[in-house]
């Protein structure tokens, strides 16, 4: 368990860009991380931008961690917290009829633009196994225990760049986990890497690159010692 582990948390569901990081996970034998929109998902489609909860199912059949991120894209800074209390709740409800095998108690809920509320964030504790957002600090956590509920992310516009910088302060690190967060690739989503800086960074992490481990959060919390 000790050591360096990475995760990419790639966000907003586009199916065009989610079958190329799926595939390129799965040649270098990684397993990734999607954290989907609920309503997309229920309108998306193999003719949509984003990818519709069939597609999903059977990412997360491959192996890869498929998770809530909102019913919608709303801002849960800027609600009051029962607006994002029932929204929330709407999206977990969609998930756990939608998404094979799906439980709240075991899910990551990463909030849209990272950011919540100190009351939102106290009461989603208790319902979920964590959520991601923007902390603050230092972009590298401590090692998740069972007890972690708050996972801190980073992730900038220029994201091959802002992913560089982030995994110098995990490689100066004895032991941590970077968690960044992305969105699609060659032009698609907010901030896009380039299909051939993933390709060359996957296979540098297949390496093992200063013993940096890439992994999903959902394994890496599985793996936690006392983790059940
Ligand atoms: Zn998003």
């Amino acid at each position: 368990m000790p050591g360096r582990y990475l995760t990419l948390s790639w966000d907003d569901g586009f199916r065009r860009s989610c079958e190329v990081i799926a595939a390129l996970y799965e040649r270098f034998g990684f397993r990734a991380e999607f954290n989907l929109v609920a309503t997309r998902a229920l309108s998306g489609g193999p003719s949509a931008v984003h990818a519709d909860f069939g597609f999903w199912n059977e990412l997360q059949a491959r192996g890869h961690s498929i998770q809530p991120h909102g019913f919608d894209h709303s801002n849960k800074s800027i609600l009051t917290f029962e607006e994002g209390k029932d929204r929330i709740l709407r999206c977990l409800d969609v998930f756990s009829r939608s998404l094979a095998g799906f439980s709240p108690e075991r899910a990551i809920f990463a909030f849209p633009y990272n950011t919540a509320t100190p009351a939102l964030e106290a009461w989603l504790a208790g319902v979920v196994r964590a959520y991601r957002l923007s902390a603050g600090g230092p972009a590298v956590m401590p090692l998740p225990t069972p007890a972690t509920r708050r996972i801190h992310t980073v992730g900038i516009e220029a994201a091959a760049q802002g992913l560089e910088n982030a995994l110098g302060e995990l490689k100066a690190s004895a032991n941590g986990w970077l968690v960044y967060t992305a969105h699609g690739l060659d032009g698609e989503g907010w901030g896009p890497m380039r299909r051939e800086f993933l390709e060359e960074f996957l296979e540098r992490m297949a390496k093992g690159e200063d013993g940096v481990r890439l992994i999903s959060a959902r394994d890496l919390l599985d793996q936690t010692p006392g983790a059940s």
